[in-house]
């Protein structure tokens, strides 16, 4: 197996294959990503991904993957041939395997027709790892997500409608104090409208050398302390209606919070009162002293 540059995926594939169908991502931009920055986009030729299959199956065995994540940025560019193409070659070497997944920003989603994305899925490809941030217009416009909320709704609606399952991402804080509220209601909006089968939460960072980061360091955002990301997350929850599992699968986060929503509301919003309740020392260190380990 090959790999180009350094390979990012999300928590929950870390037992998964991982295969670079593309390399970096076809947006790159948005302001506080500095994933692929300075790296170009393109499109690994379908034999060297197949070749790189037949890699694993020697390494791994036949019975040795259960599932694949198709890296980099933003897979789900890739026309519906070679999705199907490598679907399909993935599950002949593999016959236990489970999933394929991949990331897709919802601005792609909508590039392929639903009988498209239905091949997809026939191919394996049955997950999307998508990052959304927020649901609010302002912050999406203002991170340059290349997504407004309504045009997120369709999206996630369009490829959950070919039975593919969708794991959504959202950050908090991204919107600072500032914006808190505005990005807690308006991302529990988007994520009702168009309930994904995950939502999964982390917590903004700044990454020097981006956008994000110089606006942060400016002046222009605060970042939110344990107890603010709290009540923003609180808001959220409380807004969100589901059905939807929502996990907090990532080490950036102040509380690990999950449950099945709408059933685990009540709970869930208990837990975070009760963590309201604890000593500042009982959550993580503050986001400040956690910029520059690239978390
Ligand atoms: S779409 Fe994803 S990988 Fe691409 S710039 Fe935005 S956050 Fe980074």
């Amino acid at each position: 197996m090959r790999c180009e540059g350094t390979v990012y995926r999300p928590p929950s594939e870390a037992g998964s294959l991982i295969i670079q169908a593309t390399l970096a991502c076809p947006h790159n931009k948005c302001a506080f990503c500095g994933m692929y920055t300075g790296r170009r986009f393109h499109v690994r030729p379908v034999n060297e991904v197949i070749e790189d299959l037949d890699s694993a199956r020697r390494v791994y065995g036949p019975d040795g993957v259960e599932t694949i994540f198709l890296a980099d940025g933003n897979t789900a560019v890739l026309p519906t041939e070679k999705l199907v193409a490598i679907g399909e070659a993935a599950r002949a070497r593999f016959p236990n395997l489970q999933r394929i997944t991949m990331y897709g920003s919802a601005k792609f989603l909508v590039k392929k027709s639903l009988e498209q994305w239905r091949q997809v899925a026939a191919a394996g490809i049955t997950r999307i790892h998508s990052g959304l941030e927020s649901g609010d217009a302002v912050t999406l416009r203002a991170i340059n997500k290349g997504v407004t909320p309504e045009e997120a709704v369709a999206a996630y609606r369009h490829v959950m409608r070919a039975g593919i399952e969708l794991s959504v991402y959202l950050m908090v804080g991204v919107a600072g104090v500032e914006r808190s509220r505005e990005h807690a209601l308006g991302s529990a909006s988007v994520l009702s409208q168009a309930p994904p089968t995950f939502i999964r939460l982390r917590t903004f960072i700044p990454h020097p050398g981006t956008a994000w980061h110089d606006h942060w360091r400016a002046g222009g955002l605060t970042l939110l302390s344990a107890y603010e990301a709290l009540h923003e997350t609180r808001l959220l929850v409380e807004h969100l209606e589901g059905p939807s599992m929502l996990l907090s699968d990532h080490m950036s986060n102040f509380l690990d919070l999950r449950g099945r929503l709408p059933e685990d509301k009540p709970a869930m919003l208990e837990e975070i009162d009760a963590a309201l309740q604890w000593p500042l020392k009982a959550f993580r260190p503050p986001t400040e002293r956690l910029v520059g380990l690239r978390l």
